[in-house]
């Protein structure tokens, strides 16, 4: 495995900030000496994402996300360790060099694959093998600037385009190949290209690491093959929560709180090319609850500029209401009959598209159109009423739904009263909540009996009092005597005079990780350290010489049932009473 210096690790760990680090994809909020905002890692509508700039920690009180700027970065991303350091290296400044050695990270191999194939394809769409789909490129008004700055790419009509160049390029393994979705096994037990005869549009991560491909059909008269496909889901891709684009608008989308989002690769590739910088689009599938929480970390509204047909308008209806329950406010742009973005700003210009902005209409009026509800029989307005009042019941923002209930009253001139009524009929008992979290909050790890919790009670009082009772107690505190492996590791890191944020880099493992910070995260004040501590130490002691009885008591058994010799054991029993009952009147006369 590649190795990156300590000195450089712990010259990165001091120089970040966590607040710094987290703050570029959440938004926080200061609470005494922590700051708040909504957790990244799990859908949430109440902050239980916690910062704490003096330990240099994060951790969430509602799901298992914790840890150091490293591990946020790790967890965000989805990369390694080393790649987290690397990544925080440049963003402060800081060289990192590496000391040789080939990673064998899945992710870091998957996302070479992708880095390969990513080249491979744009060469070829600049090859003479691209030149048609280029030319098909250039009549749609692509500049090759735009295609350049996209990488854009040309997956030609051959099966092992793709595989011969992985292949030479590196030595990954079959499961790599497997994996990565470009390319796959065929029934006849050779490796061949997933795409082929497409249009290849990457598809990044918003840290800028191609992770997919969506694939336009292009001299294929395959009836059978659709027009558009995307990568499978991967350990890299995962459909419900990637945008297109976005690694390159996400600052505009943050500078004006505003998002455009569009159905189609090339919508996007047209109004970015405009001149319109806070675009994205979603790829290959319907804008989900996921997609509308990571939208809603840098725009408090979205314009959506969906295709003109009717399956568009449908699409935009569902897409608004979605974004509604994630606390975004969606606006329509509306389309042109049968138009898509692409085919309209391309013939009308980006006036024409700011302007159909500044006269975008609110989602419920939009729906209210699409249905015509002006000129609706009474059943049909009925079933319509039903389907809006269905979408405003799962929207759990009480301001948000009041403030619909009472535009659907205005737009169907009814009396407040009646709606709310409606509503209350339909929905009432069975209001249907988004989700389920705000109950949960975090189980207290190793708290499940009185060895766990004794062991954490140690911790913690020598975590958060280290020099009041470190130097007085070094005889004492021995974590040999600890079972639990986890805490018995922080212990003595704790002990090597490692802070918190460093305790967690010496932990490999995604899940201690997040362990290991929200144990160390909730400081606990202590009246008296050194007597938890010694009393601690005593349960320990006490419930391992219990168990040992316990132990001794069943041999006992055993060999009396087997008509064996018990006094050699019946006596070392007896010493364990006695060192048992020392224990305890040490305590009491302490
Ligand atoms: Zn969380």
């Amino acid at each position: 495995m590649a190795r990156v210096p300590e000195e450089t690790i712990e010259l990165i760990r001091n120089t970040a900030d966590i607040y710094d680090v987290v703050a570029q994809y959440v938004d926080l909020k200061k609470r005494g000496k922590n700051f708040f905002g909504l957790c990244p890692f799990h859908s949430e509508k109440t902050p239980s994402f916690c910062v704490s700039p003096d330990k240099q920690i994060y951790n969430c009180f509602s799901c298992p996300a914790g840890g150091n700027v490293f591990s946020f970065i790790m967890d965000h991303e989805k990369i390694s360790f080393i790649e987290a350091v690397q990544q925080l290296g440049q963003k402060y400044g800081i060289e990192v060099a590496r000391q040789s050695g080939p990673s064998n990270k899945i992710f870091s191999s998957l996302y070479e694959i992708h880095d390969i194939a990513v080249k491979l394809y744009h060469n070829i769409l600049f090859s003479e093998k691209g030149k048609a789909a280029l030319d098909y490129l250039h009549k749609r008004g692509l500049t090759d600037d735009t295609i350049k700055t996209y990488q854009i790419g040309f997956a030609p009509d051959s099966w092992d385009t793709l595989t011969n160049k992985i292949k030479s390029s590196s030595s990954f393994k079959d499961d790599v190949y497997e994996k990565s979705g470009l390319i796959t096994k065929s029934s006849r037990g050779s490796w061949i290209d997933i795409f082929r005869s497409r249009i290849m549009f990457p598809i990044y991560h918003p840290s800028g690491k191609a992770i997919a491909f969506g694939g336009r059909k292009f001299n294929n008269d395959n009836p059978k093959d659709p027009k558009y496909f995307n990568s499978r889901e991967t350990p890299l891709y995962r459909k419900s929560e990637v945008f297109y684009g976005l690694h390159k608008t996400r600052d505009s989308i943050r500078k004006f709180s505003t998002a455009i989002l569009v159905e189609g690769y090339t919508d996007f590739l047209q109004l970015v090319q405009l001149g319109i910088p806070n675009v994205v689009a979603i790829c290959g599938t319907a804008l989900g609850i996921n997609h509308a929480n990571q939208i809603r970390k840098f725009a408090r509204k979205v314009y959506l500029a969906y295709d003109g047909d009717s399956a568009g308008r449908r699409n935009a209806i569902k897409a608004g209401y979605v974004l509604f329950q994630a606390g975004v406010e969606p606006l329509v742009i509306p389309m042109p009959n049968d138009k898509d973005p692409d085919d309209w700003v391309r013939e009308e210009g980006a006036n024409a598209f700011q302007e159909a902005m500044g006269s975008s209409m609110s989602l419920l009026l939009f729906h209210l159109e699409n249905k015509d509800v002006k000129n609706l029989s009474d059943v049909k307005l009925s079933s319509t009423v039903k389907e809006i009042l269905k979408e405003i019941s799962l929207i759990t923002d009480e301001i948000i739904r009041d403030d619909l209930l009472k535009s659907l009253s205005k737009e169907l001139k009814w009396s407040e009263d009646k709606a709310l009524r409606l509503f209350n009929s339909q929905t009432g008992m069975k209001r249907v909540r988004a989700d389920s979290e705000q109950s949960n909050t975090k189980d207290q790890p190793f708290t499940n009996n009185i060895m766990q919790k004794a062991q954490l009670e140690i911790i913690r009082a020598i975590a958060f009092n280290f020099d009041e009772v470190y130097p007085s107690m070094k005889n004492i505190i021995d974590f040999k005597e600890f079972d639990e492996p986890i805490l018995q590791k922080i212990g003595e890191l704790l002990i090597e005079d490692k802070k918190s944020t460093a305790i967690i880099d010496q932990f490999e493992n995604m899940d201690e990780k997040r362990l290991v910070s929200g144990i160390l995260f909730d400081e606990v004040s202590f009246d008296d350290p050194q007597l938890i501590i010694k009393e601690c130490f005593s349960t320990i002691k006490k419930q391992s010489i219990k168990d040992q009885i316990k132990q001794a008591r069943i041999k006992i058994r055993e060999l009396e049932s087997s008509g064996k010799d018990t006094k050699e054991i019946i006596i070392e029993v007896t010493k364990l009473q006695e060192s048992l009952q020392e224990l305890t009147e040490n305590i009491e006369t302490d």
